[in-house]
């Protein structure tokens, strides 16, 4: 009888085991980088740059201040400064998956990873 319970636990261990495992590994296989960013200030479309190339970008407000600039390196984009006051979008660790975003909720700038991959299918080929 005892041994029989313990077989029982090695059983609900392993089942565990396997789902946090699948939890961890699948969402890896699935993601995928990202090969543009979209920036968008105040709900509008502002600038689509290529995560390839690396460079600083400052972004402005509507009075054509610079509110918040972003950094691309290695096809990873970082928020480096901003002039928010609570800096959470700073603090940000940088991002480079498809549909991950940076979001500065006071400077109302939104970052998004995208991936055309998708899209390309309909491009003319040469
Ligand atoms: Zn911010």
């Amino acid at each position: 009888m005892k041994s029989y319970i313990k077989i029982g636990d090695v059983l609900i261990c392993i089942t565990l085991l396997f789902l946090a495992l699948a939890g961890i590994v699948l969402p890896l296989l699935y993601t995928k980088q990202g090969e543009s960013i979209v920036i968008r200030v105040n709900n509008i479309f502002y600038e689509e740059v290529s995560l390839t190339e690396d460079r600083i970008l400052e972004i402005k407000d509507d009075n054509l201040s610079i509110c918040n600039t972003i950094s691309i390196q290695e096809g990873k984009v970082h928020m480096v400064s901003a002039t928010c006051q609570n800096q959470l979008c700073t603090y940000q660790s940088p991002i480079s998956a498809a549909n991950e975003s940076i979001i500065c909720l006071p400077n109302k700038v939104i970052i998004e990873v995208i991936s055309r991959t998708n899209t390309q299918i309909d491009a003319v080929s040469e």
